[in-house]
C-alpha cells in the first residue's frame, strides 16, 4: 500500500509517501520560521497555504501510485488544520482513493511503536504544544498523565523568547546547557501530572537576576526532563509495561533521551526513540498510521472529515491493532 500523508498542525507543512511493502518513507517538509516571537497562527496558516501545495506536489512526483490519502485531523491550530483538511479531501477526491483522518498525537506515538516493533509500550509525547504519557488499555490509548498548563516545547520556547533568542528555542537551550551548572528551579509533579509554568517564571527571574544563561539552560533541562522521566517511570511501574517509546520534537534532545535510557535500563525496560525526522512534526508519521488505519478499514467519508483542533488521543477507538496486539 502507498499512502500519501499530509501534516500541518502548526509549523511544518509536510507531505510524505509511505510504501508499506518496501517499508520506505519519503518526507518533504517546508518549515515556517517566525520573523520574531513564537508561532503566529495567522502567519502559520499563510505559510501552510503556500507550502502545502508545493510539498504535496513533490510527494506526488516521488511515486507513480497512491492508494490512500491521510491527513492530520488535529490537535493543532485551526486555521492550519483547515488548509490541510482541504488539501487531503481534494486529493483523495481527485485520485478517487480512501481518505483517513489521523490524530497527530497518536501518530507521534505510533511511529515509535512501528519502528521499534514494541508491542504495548508506554509512550512519552514530548512535543511543542503537548506533553503526555499514554498507555494502551482496552481499545484506546489512555492519557495516564499530562501537563497541567503549557506543552513542554512551548514552555522552553517562552523562556528563550524572554532572553531574545529566535524560535525554536529547544536546540539553543540544549547547546547552552552543555556549559552550565545546576541552579535551583521548582520541580512540579502532582501524581501523574506535571506543570511547567512556575519553572518558566523562575527561569526568567533567575536570568533577569544575573544567573548565567548556561546555568539556567542546564537547570531547565535537568528539572523538566527529570519530571518527565519520573512520570514515565511511574507509568511503567503502574501499568507493568516494560517498553517505553519517546515521541515529539523535544525528543530530539540528547539529555532527555539519556535520562529516559538510564531510567529504563535501571528497571530492565526497553527504550526506543525514533530518528529525528520522525520526532519533530512530519508527514511520515501521518502516512504510517494512515496505512494502519486504512488497512483496518478506518477511512472516513469526505462529509465527515472536519478537522478537530482539540482532538484528544483518548477519543480515538484504536481500530488498527489486531489479535493479541489489541
Ligand atoms: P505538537 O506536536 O504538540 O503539535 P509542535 O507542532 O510545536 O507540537 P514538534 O515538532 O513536536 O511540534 O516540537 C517542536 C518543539 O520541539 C519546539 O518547541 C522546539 O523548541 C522543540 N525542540 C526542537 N529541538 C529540540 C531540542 N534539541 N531540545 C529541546 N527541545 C527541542
Amino acid at each position: 500500500m502507498r499512502v500519501l500523508g499530509i501534516e500541518g498542525t502548526a509549523w511544518a507543512a509536510s507531505a510524505a509517501v509511505y510504501d508499506s511493502t518496501a517499508e520506505t518513507v519519503s518526507i518533504f517538509t517546508d518549515e515556517y520560521q517566525p520573523e520574531s516571537g513564537g508561532i503566529h497562527p495567522r502567519e502559520a496558516a499563510e505559510h501552510m497555504r503556500e507550502a502545502i501545495p508545493e510539498v504535496v506536489g513533490r510527494a506526488r512526483d516521488s511515486t507513480d501510485e497512491i492508494d490512500v490519502v491521510a491527513f492530520s485531523r488535529g490537535p493543532g491550530l485551526g486555521p492550519c488544520l483547515r488548509i490541510v483538511g482541504t488539501a487531503g479531501r481534494a486529493l483523495a477526491g481527485t485520485l478517487d482513493v480512501p481518505l483517513v483522518g489521523v490524530n497527530h498525537m497518536l501518530a507521534h506515538l505510533e511511529i515509535g511503536r512501528h519502528r521499534s516493533g514494541f508491542d504495548a509500550p508506554v509512550c512519552l509525547n514530548a512535543s511543542g504544544a503537548n506533553a503526555h504519557i499514554l498507555g494502551y488499555h482496552n481499545g484506546r490509548y489512555r492519557v495516564l498523565g499530562e501537563t497541567m498548563d503549557t506543552g513542554v516545547g512551548n514552555a522552553i520556547d517562552k523562556f528563550t523568547r524572554h532572553v531574545g533568542w529566535s524560535h525554536p528555542g529547544g536546540p539553543k537551550v540544549e547547546a547552552a546547557a552543555a556549559d552550565g551548572e545546576y541552579a535551583d528551579l521548582p520541580y512540579v509533579v502532582k501524581g501523574m501530572d506535571f506543570s511547567f509554568s512556575g519553572i518558566m517564571s523562575a527561569a526568567k527571574e533567575a536570568y533577569d537576576d544575573g544567573v548565567a544563561i548556561e546555568d539556567v539552560c542546564f537547570s531547565l533541562q535537568e528539572t523538566i526532563f527529570a519530571m518527565l522521566a519520573e512520570v514515565s517511570e511511574r507509568a511503567l511501574s503502574l501499568t507493568g509495561a516494560d517498553e517505553l517509546v519517546l515521541g515529539g520534537g523535544v525528543g530530539q534532545n540528547g539529555r532527555l533521551r539519556d535520562m529516559l535510557e538510564t531510567m529504563c535500563a535501571a528497571r530492565g525496560a526497553s527504550f526506543y526513540a525514533p530518528e529525528p525526522r520522525f520526532l519533530r512534526d512530519n508527514a511520515g508519521m501521518i502516512a504510517v498510521l494512515g496505512a494502519k488505519m486504512a488497512a483496518a478499514g478506518d477511512d472516513i467519508p469526505i462529509e465527515e472529515s472536519r478537522v478537530r483542533p482539540n482532538f484528544r488521543p483518548d477519543e480515538v477507538p484504536v481500530t488498527w491493532r489486531t489479535g493479541s496486539d489489541r
